[in-house]
């Protein structure tokens, strides 16, 4: 008998403090695929659409793919996009044995702030509860009940940067063939504490989460559970599920619910450790000119609250302000994101000079306003490129119009849709060799690491104030469960 799948994709981290609603054009700019085009889009790349390809040929699944989309992280994704994915992916449940899900696991809507608790829920509901359904979930994935209670089994990934997408895929595929021929019944147990941010921010190079990935191996490998999974999960939502989360996968519920409760324990016990070393900005830019004759391996500073992959607006200028101001030389910046920028530098022309007001329009407010600078333009493309880095997988990327504008030292590349530094591709795709430049400076808590750390000589971190600032005690949190440390003594 062939075993018919139903294999989608639906990804959104959703920052609720972002003014930016996040609408189908978000979707469309970013990455939209819908029925036919998915195999060919995904088809040979190490990304999870690949993995669950080669699983269905492997174990010969006739597959349904109605969608595979994701945006950057932004504000709430709207109803009309989110029910729109839903009933596509709905529609396609008809006489199937299993569905294989890709989702981040912090969307929020307008409506639904467990936005992949209420996918599931809808799409158990159609197939009903004998049909085994299995996600692969981002490591920053807010953990609910209510998506515990409608999937089989919760698979987060475990790299911070995050390259394992296509492995945790594979292991879904395996659990779900396992399922549909009767071998396995799995269930979702899910623990929690009073937390609202721990785990060195998910970084699986810090002992917190390298501890728990060993011990959720140990209890895979001696077979009291199927999938051990630690969610970091992700502060910038004011939701009430917010917080760390471990997720565990096992025939029997109660089990697996204990396995959790004790892992998270140990989840409480650090949840003060951090690895993350702000550098004052003074310092960093002084660290900057003190090598700024080096052409062999970049400096790297990364502006952590900037960072467009937790929702910040990539377009705050408080750092490149201060590296103009300081004349730093041989300079590569990614990126200001400012659609109306790269049109007028468009309509300037490569080998123009253009004068202009760039960035900081989103919310001046957070990380610096607009700034003005006459700048060379010196290459233009559509954004799009194969990204071949350890994130990128070789699927294609696209960032919409973009610019590189040359103002003295610094190249700066301006880009119209928002995405952080991961793929060397976002530089050399504009003519920019980033191991050739005495600086590099991207916008990145800890992706960016994956490709840029190996070639640079050092990486130093900065937090200019923008909305994903480390200083999440000041955000205006009003619906997060209390009390919640740290914000509440416990
Ligand atoms: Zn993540």
């Amino acid at each position: 008998m062939v075993n018919r799948v139903l294999v989608a994709e639906f990804m959104h981290e959703t920052n609720t403090f972002s003014v930016q609603v996040t609408d189908e054009n978000a979707f469309r700019n970013s990455c939209y695929y819908l029925d036919n085009d998915i195999p060919g889009a995904f088809g040979g790349t190490r990304t999870s659409m690949g993995a669950a390809f080669e699983a269905a040929e492997k174990y010969g699944w006739s597959v349904v793919h109605p969608i595979v989309t994701s945006a950057n992280p932004s504000g709430r994704v709207t109803d009309d996009f989110f029910d729109a994915v839903s009933e596509r992916i709905l529609n396609s449940c008809q006489g199937v044995d299993g569905v294989l899900l890709h989702l981040h696991g912090s969307m929020s809507t307008q409506t639904h702030d467990d936005g992949e608790g209420e996918l599931l829920a809808r799409i158990r509901s159609r197939v009903g509860p004998n049909i085994p359904i299995m996600a692969v979930l981002d490591l920053h994935a807010t953990l609910t009940q209510k998506m515990a209670a409608n999937a089989n089994a919760l698979i987060s990934y475990r790299t911070y940067p995050h390259i394992d997408q296509y492995e945790r895929t594979w292991q879904a595929a395996e659990l779900l063939e396992k399922a549909m021929g009767g071998e396995i019944s799995p269930k979702v147990a899910v623990s929690r504490r009073p937390i609202l941010y721990a785990l060195d921010g998910g970084r699986t190079t810090s002992p917190p989460m390298m501890e728990l990935l060993s011990r959720g191996d140990r209890i895979e490998a001696a077979g009291q559970a199927l999938v051990v999974s630690v969610q970091a999960g992700f502060s910038s939502a004011d939701v009430q599920d917010i917080g760390p989360s471990i997720a565990v996968t096992a025939n029997d519920l109660t089990s697996a619910q204990s396995i959790a409760d004790e892992l998270m324990d140990y989840v409480w016990e650090q949840r003060t450790f951090s690895s993350i070393h702000f550098t004052p900005l003074e310092q960093a830019i002084a660290k900057a000119k003190a090598g700024e004759g080096r052409a062999d391996k970049p400096l790297v500073i990364a502006d952590y609250s900037d960072n467009p992959g937790s929702g910040a607006y990539g377009d705050a200028t408080r750092l490149l302000q201060a590296v103009l101001d300081a004349d730093l030389q041989n300079v590569g910046f990614y990126a200001i994101c400012d659609p109306e920028a790269a049109l007028q530098a468009q309509a300037a022309g490569v080998g123009n000079s253009v004068t202009l007001m760039l960035g900081g329009k989103v919310d001046p407010s957070m990380g610096g306003g607009p700034i003005k600078v006459t700048a060379h333009v010196a290459a233009l493309t559509d954004g799009s490129f194969i990204a071949y880095g350890p994130m990128g997988g070789g699927a294609r990327r696209n960032y919409g119009l973009s610019a590189l504008l040359r103002v003295g030292g610094v190249e700066i590349i301006v880009i119209s849709h928002n995405g952080q530094a991961t793929d060397l591709g976002q530089f050399t795709s504009l003519g920019v060799d980033p191991t050739r430049k005495s600086t590099i400076i991207v916008k990145s808590m800890q992706h960016f690491r994956a490709a840029f750390e190996p070639i640079s000589r050092e990486v130093i971190e900065v937090d200019t104030g923008a909305l994903s600032t480390r200083n999440f005690l000041e955000r205006p949190y009003k619906n997060i469960r209390r009390p919640i440390w740290p914000l509440d003594p416990l």
